[in-house]
């Protein structure tokens, strides 16, 4: 309850947007109005297709409303851009590179690669397993290390706001349980605030602090549930709650309410 006291990082309101094409218009979201506060973990999930991927490329400035808008009250304040840091589905480390250098790749391109910053690197890489491997290549590793290099390579930039797209949907299913374990738990040890984008329920329910329940195209807020598991339990100790099946019931019945 205690993400209700903090500040708001971004806030969409009214936000419409379409894509335009050759072929016509793709209305995607119709009056979308949220907004993402300070350490939170935000776990968007809908249907395939309903606009998921574009209310991240929203946040991230990659595309714009054509009505209604998007804010970052810090930013209005300090007229300083919100560091925004982008997980994707797949890890894109670079094979001729190894592990630490793919790490401070991102602030080898934002010309931050200072000692200390790269010591901040060294330091996940050792706190989250990966030390034995920071000489290592990308292939040298399993897929669920991979997106943990991938996540503290975005760590690294230290980021104020994360954006998970879909972050384990190339992992297999039982791989997918742990390693979605594992970045929930940095995420959260980092005390960083998030938003993931999932299709899967379970995945949306145990990572996040908040569930927003999209419709189909074009897209609205179905329903937006904060959970209040305790805190200190691990993604997969919340999984074998009772509060978790009802969750789990509730949001089914929103998704199969709106198929309809
Ligand atoms: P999601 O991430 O929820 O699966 P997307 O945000 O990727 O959905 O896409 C929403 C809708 O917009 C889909 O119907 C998709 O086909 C369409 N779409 C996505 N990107 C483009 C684009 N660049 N041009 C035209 N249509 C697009
Ligand atoms: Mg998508």
């Amino acid at each position: 309850m205690e993400a209700f006291l903090c500040p708001s990082l971004v806030q969409f309101q009214e936000v419409n947007f379409a894509y335009h094409s050759m072929d016509g218009e793709t209305p995607v979201l119709s009056n979308i109005s949220f907004s993402v506060r300070e350490g939170e973990f935000l776990s968007m999930v809908g249907p395939s297709g309903c606009g998921k991927s574009t209310i991240l490329s929203l946040i991230a400035g990659l595309l714009e409303p054509e009505t209604g808008s998007i804010f970052f009250p810090k930013q209005e304040k300090t007229g300083v851009q919100a560091n925004i840091g982008y997980m994707l589905q797949r890890d894109h480390l670079f094979e001729w590179r190894s592990v630490l250098r793919n790490v401070t790749l991102g602030l080898e391109i934002r010309k931050q690669k200072t000692k200390e910053n790269v010591r901040k690197a060294e330091v996940l890489l050792e706190k989250y397993g990966l030390e034995k491997f920071m000489d290592a290549k990308p292939s040298q590793l399993s897929g669920g290390m991979r997106q943990r290099a991938a996540l503290i390579r975005t760590l690294a930039l230290n980021p104020e706001l994360l954006l998970l797209d879909e972050p384990f949907s190339a992992l297999d299913y039982q791989t997918r349980l742990s390693v979605g374990d594992d970045i929930g738990t940095i995420i959260r040890k980092e005390k960083k605030t998030a938003v993931l984008v999932t299709h899967d329920l379970a995945e949306a329910i145990s990572l996040g602090t908040r569930v927003l329940v999209m419709s189909k195209r074009p897209t609205h807020i179905l329903c937006d549930l904060p959970l209040d598991f305790d805190p200190e339990m691990t993604p997969l100790e919340k999984r074998n709650t009772g509060q978790f099946q009802q969750y789990f019931q509730q949001i089914w019945k929103e998704l199969k309410r709106d198929e309809t």
